[in-house]
C-alpha cells in the first residue's frame, strides 16, 4: 500500500496522490518548495480549496495547499483596493471587508474558494457591466518556476499581469492579490418566473435589465425562474436570512431527487414540477449574502462561456437534446451574463458573455447528461470553464482564444521545463513549447 498523501477535490470527482503535500504559511516557504521541486525534477501544483471539478490541480509531484497562506495584508481606502494572501477564502475576505465598510463589487454563487483559485479558473458572477473576477484585480505577486518572486500590474510587467490574471496555475504560484473594492452595499433581489420562450426572445434586452441577472430552467419545464439584483439604499428586510437559505434548501432537495432518480429516473421531473408563472418575491440583504449561499450537497458541474447573442440558440439546442435524451438531472440549467475581459485565457476574453451551467449528481446515469449537452455548447463557439467538467483539448480551444499564443509565449518564457505542468494542462494547453519557435 502506498504511503503517499492523498488529495481530492471538494466534489470528489478528481483525486491524486502527490509525492509531497505541503501547506506553507509564508512566502519564503513557497519559494523554497518550488526551488526544491525544480532541483529534483518534480512538478508542482498550487491548490486552494479544491472547488474545481476536474484534474486541474492534480499532481504526482509536489502539491502546495495554499489554504493556510491566508489573511488580509492591507486596505488602501484612497485607491479603493484590498491586498490579500492568495489562499484567503472569499468568505473570509467578504467578512473582513464588511467589517471595514467595504465589499467586492460582484461574486459567484459560492464564497468558500480561495482568491487565487477563483482567479486561476476565470471565476465569474453575473452582470453585463461586470467582467469576471480577474477584472477586479489591480496587482499580483507570484513565485515563478526558478523560485523568483515577480510583482506585476498594468505598468510593471503588463503582459505578465494580463496573462497571470487567468493562468490555471500554469505560470507560477500566486502569493498576493490586490483587488478593487467598493463601499459596502445592499442588493434588492427580485425573484420571478416567466415562459422560457418569451425570455429568450428578448434575451439581450433582459440581460441588461438589472445590474445582475440570472435565470434557472429545468429541461422539462416551459418556464424559467428569474433573479434580478440591483443596488439599493434600503436596509435588509426583516426575514432576509430565510431567502438566503432557500437556495441551500433547493440544493438539498436536488440531492434527494437525484437519489430517488437513481432508482426511478422518470421520477425526477415529477419531483421538480414547476408552475408556468409565479409570484414575484422581493427582498433586500447585504450584497455578499445575496450573491453566494452555502452549498452542502456535492455534485458535478459543467459550464461554458458563449457570445451573449448565442445563448437563445444554445438553450433551444439544449432543450431539444436533453428532451430527446429523456433522462434528467434534478438541477436547473443556470444562465448568467458578463462583460468582456482582456486576460488572454479568460473565457470571457473579448466578448460580452453568456454563461450556461449544468449540474448533475455525481453518478454514472447522470454524467451522461453532460456528454449530451457538451456538443450543443461547443457548436456555438463556447469556451469551457477551466475548473469544471469538459472534454475539450488544446486543438479545440486554441482557435477560440484570439490571444492564445500570447499566453503560450509567457508560459514558455517563465516555465520552460514545465515545473507547473500536469496531465490536465497538457490536454487543455498542450506542452509548454506548443506553438513556440524551436
Ligand atoms: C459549489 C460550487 C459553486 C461554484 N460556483 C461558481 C460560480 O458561481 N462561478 C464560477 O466561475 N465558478 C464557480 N465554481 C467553480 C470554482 O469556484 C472554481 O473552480 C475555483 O477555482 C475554485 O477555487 P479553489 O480555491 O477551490 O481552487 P482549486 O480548485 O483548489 O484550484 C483551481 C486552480 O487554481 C490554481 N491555484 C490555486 N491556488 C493558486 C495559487 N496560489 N497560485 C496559482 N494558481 C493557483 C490551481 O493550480 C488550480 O489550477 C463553483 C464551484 C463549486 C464547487
Amino acid at each position: 500500500m502506498s504511503n503517499r498523501p492523498s488529495w481530492r477535490t471538494w466534489s470528489g470527482t478528481a483525486r491524486c496522490a502527490p509525492a509531497t503535500l505541503l501547506a506553507p504559511t509564508r512566502e519564503d516557504e513557497i519559494v523554497h518548495a518550488v526551488r526544491q521541486a525544480a532541483k529534483i525534477g518534480r512538478t508542482v501544483r498550487p491548490v486552494g480549496t479544491g472547488h474545481s471539478f476536474n484534474q486541474l490541480a492534480c499532481t504526482d509531484g509536489t502539491l502546495l495547499d495554499l489554504t493556510r497562506f491566508r489573511g488580509v495584508v492591507g486596505v488602501d481606502r484612497d485607491a479603493g483596493t484590498v491586498t490579500v494572501r492568495a489562499g484567503t477564502s472569499l468568505r473570509l475576505l467578504n467578512a473582513a471587508l464588511d467589517r471595514a465598510g467595504l465589499a467586492l463589487g460582484n461574486l459567484g454563487t459560492i464564497a468558500e474558494q480561495t482568491v487565487a483559485g477563483a482567479l486561476a479558473t476565470g471565476n465569474h458572477g453575473t452582470g453585463l457591466t461586470h467582467p469576471p473576477f480577474s477584472g477586479q484585480v489591480t496587482r499580483l505577486r507570484l513565485v515563478t518556476a526558478d523560485g523568483s518572486v515577480r510583482d506585476c500590474d498594468t505598468r510593471e510587467d503588463p503582459e505578465l499581469f494580463r496573462c497571470a490574471r487567468t493562468s490555471l496555475g500554469a505560470l507560477g504560484v500566486i502569493t498576493e492579490v490586490t483587488l478593487r473594492v467598493v463601499p459596502r452595499f445592499n442588493l434588492r433581489a427580485v425573484l420571478g418566473r416567466e415562459p422560457l420562450d418569451a425570455l429568450l426572445e428578448r434575451f439581450e434586452e433582459w440581460a441588461g435589465s438589472a445590474e445582475h441577472v440570472s435565470f434557472s430552467w429545468l429541461p422539462w419545464a416551459d418556464s424559467a425562474a428569474t433573479r434580478a439584483l440591483d443596488r439599493t439604499a434600503a436596509p435588509p428586510t426583516p426575514r432576509a436570512a430565510r431567502h438566503r437559505y432557500d437556495s441551500t434548501l433547493a440544493e438539498v432537495r436536488c440531492g434527494l431527487s437525484g437519489l430517488a432518480g437513481r432508482l426511478r429516473p422518470g421520477i425526477v421531473p415529477r419531483l421538480g414540477r414547476t408552475p408556468a408563472t409565479g409570484e414575484r418575491v422581493t427582498y433586500v440583504d447585504t450584497a455578499h449574502r445575496v450573491f453566494a449561499f452555502p452549498q452542502p450537497i456535492k455534485f458535478l458541474a459543467m459550464e461554458h462561456a458563449l457570445p451573449l447573442e448565442n445563448v437563445p440558440a444554445v438553450m433551444a439546442g439544449l432543450r431539444g437534446a436533453l428532451r430527446r435524451f429523456g433522462s434528467y438531472s434534478p438541477y436547473s440549467v443556470l444562465v448568467r451574463v458578463g462583460a468582456p475581459d482582456d486576460s488572454p485565457l479568460s473565457p470571457a476574453y473579448g466578448r460580452r458573455t453568456g454563461y450556461v451551467n449544468l449540474c448533475v449528481p455525481r453518478t454514472a446515469g447522470y454524467i451522461e447528461i453532460l456528454r449530451v449537452a457538451e456538443p450543443v455548447l461547443r457548436d456555438l463557439d463556447a469556451r469551457p470553464h477551466w475548473g469544471k467538467a469538459h472534454t475539450a483539448t488544446a486543438e479545440i480551444l486554441r482557435p477560440r482564444y484570439p490571444e492564445w499564443d500570447s499566453f503560450a509565449r509567457v508560459r514558455a518564457a517563465l516555465d520552460p521545463d514545465g515545473v507547473f505542468a500536469n496531465d490536465y494542462l497538457g490536454r487543455v494547453l498542450g506542452p509548454v513549447h506548443a506553438g513556440q519557435p524551436a
